[in-house]
């Protein structure tokens, strides 16, 4: 397969811009990036995917993203009430009553909806209940990404267990994606104030052991920080810490309420954060006024960017996520070496996969690379005139819906817009009435603020 536009924007070593070139695919590697005039004459049997008006980016990471629960009652919850009543009294709920189905369906829903707007590689921030049936999402879109299962050890909350018996959880789904090619078995905790000690100690060691990683919840809100002074006399990550499991094994969701002793002790052991910009907006916990991830990421802090859950953040629009941190970077007045729009694209590409240990495989167009590129459609008024700075106007001035094409691991996933690797209405429809009968099994009712009337 070939694949051309105008401009490639690699995200390789040296950030290279590439005009009128192509790509090469064999199978689900990049094999070859040249002229798009040769390529195209060398290789006169290959499939070709291009435009003149096309623009070509790496395939985007997500780096936190609950698959399963929130999916199927996406923008239900009360946006008045407070977050911690948010997540125990509906999301929680919700996912006590998603039967293995569910889990299938929400996961292939969100993957889809993630396909168009150009994630080919997510990572599942936690709460899966049935490995097996998300698995099987990932596998029905034909995108790549990460997996554990529920780990948490304290409480009575739904696939809460014992220590042990949270890391047997994590080792199962680990066999599950044993040598699977483009599925990785993480371990995956709530986190919060909802892991013992012992367990959060054993999962980071279970983690390096299998040669992979560990990811959890940590401060997004004050109220965490509170509590853990108030349990252990230090602050969360300082706790943690002195637990010995950070690393660069380990990504942290969130961290949003650190100090400077925490952000240090974070950068020192090469621990990633993955933040999660409209979900801190969405639930009022302080981003503008106490976060500090654009200061982390000036220091060489290991940062990527997700959207977290459908009532926290709500769509997976990356693109507008990456303009969202942009801002917030240009607001925290720093010093940067390049503008804040580059440090934006690459948290979702090269950076966002080098944070998750996979920059070797994914986050650009280089040859050996796992072949996953976006095809973005220039010919909308939006892009006129093109900018000198493709990066700059990627982040600042487009939108998500001009991309037109996706390729994930070597395959045509979306096409003209669409999903193409399954039935998107006959989706829409199960999605609907399950919905429906979630939110009666978890005895719910969503409110909406203003009434509707209907004629
Ligand atoms: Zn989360």
């Amino acid at each position: 397969m070939i694949l051309y536009g105008h401009t490639i924007i690699t995200m390789n070593e040296e950030r290279q811009i590439l005009k009128d070139a192509a790509v090469k695919i064999v199978e689900d590697r990049i094999i070859e990036i040249g002229s798009k005039e040769e390529l195209l004459a060398s290789n006169p049997k290959a499939s070709v995917v291009g435009s003149e008006n096309f623009m070509l980016i790496p395939g985007l990471v997500n780096s936190h993203q609950h698959l399963t629960g929130d999916r199927l009652i996406q923008s239900c919850i009360p946006s008045s009430i407070e977050d911690t009543e948010a997540i125990f009294e509906w999301s929680v709920p919700i996912h006590s009553s998603h039967n293995p189905e569910d889990d299938e369906i929400s996961a292939t829903l969100s993957l889809a909806e993630s396909a168009r707007f150009g994630i080919t590689f997510t990572v599942e921030a936690g709460t899966v209940a049935f490995p097996e049936m998300v698995l099987k999402g990932f596998e029905t879109v034909g995108v790549g990404g990460a997996i554990g299962s529920w780990g948490w050890d304290i409480g009575d909350g739904p696939y809460a267990n014992s220590t042990s018996g949270v890391l047997d959880r994590q080792l199962q789904v680990m066999e599950l994606t044993k040598n699977h090619p483009s599925v990785k078995g993480w371990v995956t905790l709530v986190g919060h104030d909802l892991m013992s000690d012992e367990l959060v100690q054993k999962a980071s060691n279970l983690a390096k052991d299998n040669l992979t990683n560990l990811t959890f919840h940590l401060s997004p809100h004050a109220g965490e920080v509170s509590q853990y002074l108030e349990k252990t006399g230090m602050r969360p990550i300082d706790y943690i810490s002195k637990l010995g499991v950070l690393g660069s094994h380990v990504l942290i969701g969130h961290a949003v309420h650190i100090n400077d002793s925490e952000l240090k002790t974070l950068i020192r052991s090469k621990t990633a954060i993955a933040s999660c910009p409209w979900a801190y907006l969405k639930l009022g916990q302080g981003i503008t006024k106490f976060g500090r991830h654009p200061e982390f990421l000036s220091k060489g802090g290991r940062l990527s960017l997700g959207c977290d859950t459908e009532n926290a953040g709500d769509n997976k629009d990356l693109l507008l996520t990456a303009r969202l941190f942009s801002g917030l970077m240009q607001e925290a007045k720093l010093k940067l070496d390049k503008p804040a729009s580059h440090y934006a694209l690459e948290l979702i590409t090269i950076g966002g996969a080098e944070a998750l240990g996979l920059k070797e495989e994914i986050g650009s167009i280089e040859i050996g690379k796992r072949a996953d590129v976006v095809l973005i459609d220039t010919s909308g008024p939006s892009w006129q005139p093109l900018a000198p700075d493709p990066v700059m106007q990627l982040i600042w001035g487009a939108n998500s819906s001009d991309i037109d094409s996706v390729v994930a691991r070597g395959k045509i996933i979306v096409e003209n817009k669409k999903c193409i690797t399954l039935d998107e209405l006959a989706l829409a429809n199960e999605a609907k009435a399950r919905q429906k009968n979630l939110l009666k099994s978890a005895g719910l009712e969503p409110s909406s603020y203003w009434p509707i009337t209907t004629y």
